[in-house]
């Protein structure tokens, strides 16, 4: 499915790192909506809202390294990071003298692959007008894929402009079955998507890496490859878990592959349901809770609010509460959940009052999901491991 297939290498660590936790505006201790997700040497980001490039370069995430960048949704602070970050990473040195030609307008598209974007309705047009009204040329080219919902236009471009030298002709994906299996697949990593219930049209997004080789005893083989003259040599294949038939036909089994991980991303939404096939047995569920209801530990608590007028006025701005996202990972059987995207009213800086009201939210989500909850701080850095050792 992919434009550009790639041969990765088996993954080895994954690790997500939260660049901007802010629901809206951003503050001094909360940016606006980004994480990064690091594939071995590779980096996914997820939303790019504004200043994500300055959050890059206060994190350990090498910008040079990001390799495709998933929007959820077109809200701006989802989206308005991504026109300068792709300034600065496909910019290139650049500049020509009135009347020369800029050199940065030969792209040559089939050397460089280019800087994959997924996202839905919109994306396209909004980087291709961004780029085309800021006077941005780029020296190295992108492609934009975009996950077209049943009442969206199935074709097009969705803009009047043409297409720029420095863009490459991405696929409009249709939706099949309610979902869109597979928009990216190669053979260590696929990703899916599937629609979240938000104010506007919004995904969620499932990477899930391919069954890992498990561990090779070369010691349980080595006699039956001697006593058969076999090649030392097809203890690789053994290791990809594929077995081989001996000249004697004895057939050997490589080791029983262990199940890859699997990291669900959603952006906003009041009912991520649309998700909850792809999303079953997550090792790791990125949840949003904007609004929650802490009376006795938020002062700015209004005294006629009661759980349930919270929890309707987040539902009617499209958004969550911490109850909420712990009952949808408790419903995929996810093995943790961390929840972002969190209102102005919650800084999370480290004074006692931030500490005390992000450990109620954590827990209000921990009552629902049965097990701990981690609130993201911007910056903050999780490994994700596999279930399987
Ligand atoms: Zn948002
Ligand atoms: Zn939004």
């Amino acid at each position: 499915m992919s434009s550009t297939p790639v041969i990765r290498k088996a993954l080895g660590s994954v690790n997500i790192t939260f660049l901007g936790t802010a629901s809206a505006q951003p503050s001094s201790t909360r940016n606006q909506s980004a994480l990064a997700l690091k594939l071995g040497g590779d980096v996914w980001l997820f939303d790019c809202g504004e200043a994500t490039q300055h959050q890059l370069q206060k994190s350990s995430v090498k910008m040079g390294k990001i390799e495709k960048i998933f929007i959820t949704h077109t809200h701006g602070d989802h989206i308005f990071g991504v026109i300068p970050l792709l300034a600065s990473l496909l910019n290139g040195a650049g500049g020509a003298a009135d009347g020369a030609e800029d050199p940065r307008l030969n792209v040559e598209s089939n050397i460089t692959p280019p800087l994959e974007i997924y996202g839905p309705l919109g994306t396209r047009a909004y980087i291709r007008n961004g780029l085309k009204y800021s006077h941005s040329l780029l020296a190295s080219p992108y492609v934009v894929h975009e996950l077209r919902f049943p009442e969206d236009p199935q074709d097009g471009d969705f803009t009047a402009l043409s297409l720029p030298p420095f863009e490459v002709a991405g696929r409009n994906i249709p939706q099949t079955g309610g979902k869109w299996v597979d928009i990216y697949k190669d053979d260590i990593v696929s990703v899916s998507a599937a629609p979240i219930l938000h104010s506007v049209p919004c995904v969620g997004y499932i990477v899930q890496e391919s069954p890992i080789p498990g561990k090779i005893n070369p010691a349980l083989y080595k006699p039956a490859l001697q006593r058969t003259n076999t090649p030392m040599s097809v203890m690789r294949q053994l290791q990809l878990g594929q077995s081989i038939t001996l000249s004697d036909g004895t057939v050997l089994e490589g080791p029983p592959k262990r199940k890859g991980r699997k990291i669900v991303i959603l952006g906003d939404t009041y009912d991520p349901s649309p998700t909850a096939s792809l999303a079953q047995d997550a090792d790791l569920l990125v949840h949003e809770a904007t609004n929650a209801h802490l009376p006795g530990v938020d002062p700015n608590t209004k005294e006629s609010d009661t759980y349930q007028i919270v929890e309707e006025r987040a539902k009617s701005r499209g958004h969550s509460t911490p109850q909420m996202a712990g009952q949808f990972a408790k419903r995929i059987g996810a093995r943790q959940l961390i929840l972002n995207h969190f209102s102005a009213r919650y800084p999370g800086d480290s004074s006692a009052e931030s500490t005390a009201i992000m450990q109620a939210i954590g827990s209000l989500a921990a009552q629902e999901f049965g097990k701990d909850v981690l609130c993201a701080t911007d910056l903050m850095s999780v490994d994700i491991s596999s279930s399987e050792k």
